[in-house]
């Protein structure tokens, strides 16, 4: 039997709806005739309420008990108020208010790209997350045998022309380990060879992939210090726990390196220089780190060392490591010129102490002691390394230094003054004290001989460029 209930629509103008809601209909079924009479669609429905009114003002409820038939004339209608929730479906943005949205979007997406860049790569750093980083060692691996090098290869480790770029991560992690075994560090401190394993798997899962300050740089640094070793004689000289501090303060020497160095550190105000209050946050982060492997005791290479034993090793490690900021290279070298000066001997604690300083630093900047061809693509990967810097620092309004500004630098001239004025006068140095330094020096004054013919010619060319400049404006 129909029902048929007369409303009044509250729109602009109103409208004058009829429906027929018979009394067994359901609420919901109420509403969907109700909202059906007032042309909202389906979805504009889920924002929408509805508000229905008898004649005298007072609210009913949308029921088909409640909606009773009535007169078709406007003082005995109900009425029908739609309350919508959702703003924006009636009331569209201006233009301008469109504008200003892309605005700030525009303007977070910056600002979210800035976050991640850094966070990527100099954000939060603390040395607890070192141990959280550590790739799943299959155990296979932690127990089965050596690699086996041929004598060849064991021959070749122990000089400068060894190329450490034909060689995979996990071979150089095999050779690392092979350094351990061949100084006798490992027999003399009885390592657990597992553990030795995963210590060098967490070292290298704790370098970035930096064009320069990664993995195969740890690796370069630890193999100089081994040729140096060797071709100067001393390793016989040195103590296992001498052997030991220099192996695991060259391995831990950059360990989380972000990429971009003290300098930028101290003024970008980043967490590191606020942690370490600007004294060399780098080097203090990466002695951190190394220490925060060396806590879990799955890593801990120095777990069966007596404590005394232990601290001396600690102590050692962290002056090799501290030794590696550049700003403390003046210093460093006066001192150890001072004891060269007085005669040098290994018998005292502070001049061998200078000297492991001396030789993981000699290490940390040894590219140009090795073959041309090993040597050049290193000063491309630092170059890249420096220029990214400059290019940020020049983006957030920071001071940069000329020697990372692409705009001013070119490899000649970059090679040019550091090998003459840092890496000569440093091994000339070492050469006072270690003998048979010759075939670490000599690839380095061959190379400072080819950059100064190629800086001799970019400037001929330069000058020529300019000449003719002048010639065709005349
Ligand atoms: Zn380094």
């Amino acid at each position: 039997m129909s029902r048929l209930v007369h409303l009044l629509i509250q729109a602009t103008p109103p409208r004058r709806e009829t429906v027929d809601i018979p009394e067994s209909t359901r609420a919901d079924e109420v509403q969907a005739l109700l909202f059906a009479a007032a042309d909202v669609g389906h979805l504009a429905a889920a924002t929408t309420a509805l508000k229905v009114r008898a004649p005298d003002g007072s609210l009913l409820p949308a029921s088909a008990t409640a909606l009773k038939p009535n007169g078709a004339e406007d003082s005995e209608r109900y009425t029908l108020d739609l309350c919508r929730s959702d703003k924006s479906l009636t009331t569209l943005p201006t233009a301008a208010e469109v504008t200003a949205l892309q605005q700030t979007l525009a303007a977070l997406r910056s600002d979210l790209d800035q976050i991640s860049l850094a966070q990527s790569k100099s954000g939060q750093r603390t040395p607890a997350n070192a141990t959280r980083r550590m790739t799943a060692i299959d155990p296979r691996y932690n127990a089965g045998p050596r690699y086996i090098f041929s004598e060849e290869t064991k021959t070749h480790l122990k000089t400068p022309t060894f190329d450490p770029w034909e060689w995979q991560e996990n071979e150089m992690l095999a050779l690392l380990e092979y350094m351990f075994v061949d100084l006798g560090v490992l027999q003399e401190f009885k390592i657990d060879l597992p553990i030795l394993r995963r210590f060098l798997q967490s070292i290298k899962d704790n370098y970035n992939l930096n064009h320069f300050h990664n993995f195969r740089h740890c690796f370069c640094v630890c193999h100089m210090m081994y040729a140096i070793l060797y071709t100067t004689g001393v390793v016989t000289q040195l103590t296992p726990t001498d052997k030991l501090i220099l192996l695991v303060a060259c391995i831990g020497h950059d360990l989380d390196h972000p990429g971009y160095n003290n300098a930028y550190q101290i003024n970008a105000r980043t967490a590191l220089a606020t942690i370490y209050n600007d004294y060399s946050p780098l080097e203090m982060h990466h002695a951190a780190v190394l220490f925060t492997i060396l806590r879990d005791p799955a890593t801990n290479i120095l777990a069966t060392l007596p404590e005394p034993q232990f601290k001396e090793i600690r102590k050692g490690v962290i002056r090799c490591i501290l030794a590696t900021d550049m700003a403390r290279h003046g210093e460093i070298l006066a001192t150890f010129k001072k004891y060269a000066d007085e005669g040098f001997t290994l018998d005292d604690a502070d001049h061998k102490s200078c000297l492991l300083q001396m030789v993981t630093k000699c290490a940390d900047i040894s590219n140009e002691v090795r073959p041309p061809d090993v040597a050049d693509p290193w000063v491309d990967c630092l170059l890249e390394e420096f220029f990214e810097q400059a290019d940020r620092e020049k983006k957030e309004g920071l001071p940069w230094a000329p020697f990372m500004d692409r705009e001013k630098v070119t490899k000649p001239n970059a090679q040019v003054g550091f090998i003459g004025f840092v890496m000569i006068p440093l091994y000339e140095l070492v050469s006072r004290v270690l003998p048979n330094m010759d075939p670490i020096i000599t690839p380095v004054k061959s190379a400072l001989t080819h950059y100064k013919g190629l800086l001799e010619k970019e400037k001929a060319a330069a000058a020529a460029g300019a000449a003719a400049t002048a010639t065709a404006s005349a």
